[in-house]
């Protein structure tokens, strides 16, 4: 099943510009140019990610998003801001954007943007719904697999338990085995872009993944790069 995006934007030439390469990636795209247009069609149609822009005519992106989130909780919703647009950061948080872009945006980042959302949403849902089973194969480093259909985590026989930001954050060292990640690339993917606070954050929480998933074990997977950031790998030793 292809994945259906909503863009909801009243420049023409921007909206032309993601319809064309969002086609040219295999998803379905519909537009809208209005709040109200977007709105209606937000709520009559099943989407795998909204593209709102905030400016918009009748209703703005950010009423719009209030109103569609009173039905819909689920349907990510990526904000389209105008640069330095902190009060509308805000407000767009609190009416339940799951994600931002400001303007002007490379396509690269929005596409990427569009498959995270994707793949949280995945990660959320119930097993047999969805052909996530092909998509979302085991991923395994060593002796240490994750099931994400079942959110399972095992070493060896040892059934694994991790809260949802070690998991997260497992996940997505999984996914990038083998790299290493900076500070900054873990931060904006497991902790979302917009985070602001101390990344000290991936330390304690690398700690904590650390004493489940490593320290019990002789072999250590999860790997310190000085100044650099974290790497999951199996060394030779
Ligand atoms: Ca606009």
């Amino acid at each position: 099943m292809k994945e259906a995006v909503l863009i909801v934007e009243d420049e023409d030439k921007i909206a032309r510009l993601l319809e064309m390469e969002l086609s040219y990636e295999g998803y379905e795209v519909a537009r809208a140019s209005t709040g109200r247009e977007g709105l209606a069609l937000g709520l009559s149609g099943t989407w795998s990610v909204i593209l709102l822009d905030i400016m918009l005519p009748e209703l703005s992106g950010t009423e719009v998003l209030r109103r569609f989130r009173q039905t819909d909780e689920v349907t990510p919703v990526i904000l389209l801001t105008a640069r330095d647009a902190v009060p509308d950061k805000v407000s767009g948080l609190d009416s339940g954007a799951n994600d931002y872009i400001t303007k002007p945006f490379e396509i690269e980042e929005v596409l990427a943007r569009i498959r995270a959302c994707i793949r949280n949403r995945r990660i959320g849902e119930p097993a047999g719904q969805t052909d996530a089973q092909e998509e979302f194969p085991e991923i395994s480093i060593g002796d240490l697999t994750i099931v994400p259909l079942m959110r399972k985590v095992t070493r060896g026989r040892d059934s694994i338990e991790l809260t949802p930001k070690e998991y997260e954050l497992l996940v997505y060292l999984m996914e990038n085995r083998n790299q290493v990640l900076t500070r900054e690339q873990i931060i904006s993917k497991v902790w979302g872009y917009d985070f602001v606070g101390d990344t000290n954050v991936i330390d304690v929480y690398i700690r904590y993944l650390r004493k489940k998933v490593d320290y019990p074990y002789t072999r250590k997977l999860i790997h310190t790069h000085r100044g650099v950031g974290y790497s999951i790998r199996e060394t030779e030793e």
